[in-house]
């Protein structure tokens, strides 16, 4: 049976001096709507016990409308000032569910300059997009076809640093059963060497051209630095760099794009290591090769992917031994420091390092899908920050196990971070922060 779908398909667009101008003012509006409604929140809790909801803060709304200094507001479509407060609402839902941090204000300079469009605020018709208060259609490169007969629901106009203009089109997308026809089973281990390595012996190295961006980018950012503060050079030289991070965030999200699909064309059920980015980006040494490797990035993708084609993603809890464990008789070995890259087991089988851990992960993913409990939506659970596989009682493992890792890795930064990364929900911390609701890429 075919699976329908939502799907963002993202495109490039050029703006016209006007609609760049209109835009802007709608970006720099949403923004003060969003911090004056979560300022408002936060006093009428702080001074008051109050829990303000949306429907109250669309009520502040049209009132600052009608002021006199706020009237500027109804320059802009009301449609993504009314967005921003349902982001806010979103903010602080999950902030209650203990998923997120306390939601934190815009800010003009770092913050994502983005509105989104709901169907009363935009037209989509014959290929052509219109957005409230704008007369002429939005000049976009179609990149990709959309859908046959697609209809957006919701259109998200962004900008990056790097100054381009982008556009979101939420669409319904029929997903056939014969277009993802593997059944096999994939152990996947993130890797330092390589960037993944597969159970079936396949290792998928980083791309070729990263050493370069990297350079490019150091270069970029020594210049930067040279530069007088306040003066023209300096924007001109903040612009370069932002250009060289789009760039290396474009290949990178391109070739785990690539990646993700074909494991999820390929295989019935994947398995993955519950790794927890931040605590190991805190060692320098692998902060870049494990920032860059984009786990987290690559985990978002195969999450969503593989609820679109109907595929089960395992998740092996973090402290499942998988570079210890011998994947011929099962003997455990005392240490494995991260510098060997391969050993030999008592049982005489010797070991490629990465090869081994991947099928630990997949013996491990297959008996835990066997038992049921592996076989749930994992998005879900990666919001919980919680693995498929039952965790032991914290207390009898919390020390230990951090342990056995920190071997792995390093002790001397372990053992510094092991308070704050004993709590079950830091991994998803960082998750948390992407708006809810379809990715978009
Ligand atoms: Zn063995």
């Amino acid at each position: 049976m075919s699976r329908t779908v939502k799907r963002a398909f993202k495109y490039r667009f050029y703006p016209s001096t006007e609609q760049a101008a209109e835009l802007a003012r709608t970006f720099g509006c949403v923004r003060l709507v969003y911090n004056m409604a979560l300022r408002a929140r936060t006093e009428a809790w702080t001074l008051r016990q109050e829990r303000a909801n949306y429907n109250a803060t669309s009520a502040l709304l049209t009132g600052w409308k009608k002021t006199e200094e706020l009237a500027f507001l109804n320059e802009v479509s009301c449609v993504p000032l009314q967005q921003a407060l349902r982001h806010l609402q979103t903010a602080f839902t999950n902030f209650w569910a203990k998923r997120a941090g306390y939601p934190s204000f815009k800010s003009r300079k770092r913050s994502r300059r983005s509105a989104e469009y709901t169907t009363s605020a935009f037209r989509f018709r014959d290929g052509q997009l219109r957005l409230a208060k704008m007369s002429a259609p939005l000049d976009i490169v179609w990149s990709r076809p959309l859908p046959a007969g697609a209809s957006p629901s919701t259109v998200t106009v962004s900008q990056d640093a790097a100054g381009r203009w982008f556009v979101s089109l939420l669409c319904e997308d029929v997903i056939e059963p014969g277009s993802a026809p593997g059944m096999g089973s994939v152990g996947i281990d993130a890797g330092l060497d390589s960037l993944l390595t597969l159970s079936t012996g396949e290792k998928i190295v980083n791309p070729r051209h990263e050493r370069v961006d990297r350079q490019r980018l150091a270069r970029a950012q020594r210049n930067l630095a040279r530069k007088e503060k306040g003066s023209a050079n300096r924007a001109k030289a903040r612009l370069k760099v932002a250009r060289v991070h789009a760039r290396i965030g474009d290949r990178r999200r391109d070739h785990l794009h690539k990646l993700s699909t074909r494991l999820v064309r390929e295989n019935q059920t994947l398995v993955i290591e519950d790794l927890t980015v931040r605590n190991m980006v805190q060692n320098r040494s692998l902060a870049r090769a494990i920032s860059d490797a984009g786990w987290r990035q690559f985990r978002t993708m195969l999450e969503y992917k593989a609820d679109w084609y109907g595929r089960n993603l395992v998740v092996v809890d973090r402290w499942f031994p998988s570079s210890k464990l011998c994947s011929t008789c099962g003997a455990l070995a005392d240490r494995m420091p991260l510098n060997t890259r391969s050993w030999t087991c008592r049982c005489g089988t010797v070991h490629d390092r990465d090869l081994n851990a991947a099928r630990n992960i997949l013996a491990e993913g297959l008996s835990v899908a066997a038992c049921g409990a592996g076989v749930r939506p994992q998005r879900e659970s990666s919001r919980t920050g919680r693995s498929a596989v039952k965790q032991e009682t914290p207390g009898a493992t919390q020390g230990i196990p951090f342990l056995q890792r920190g071997e792995d890795v390093n002790c001397t930064m372990f053992t510094m971070t092991m308070a704050t990364s004993a709590s079950p929900r830091s991994a998803s911390s960082s998750e948390m922060r992407r708006p809810a609701g379809a990715p978009a890429r």
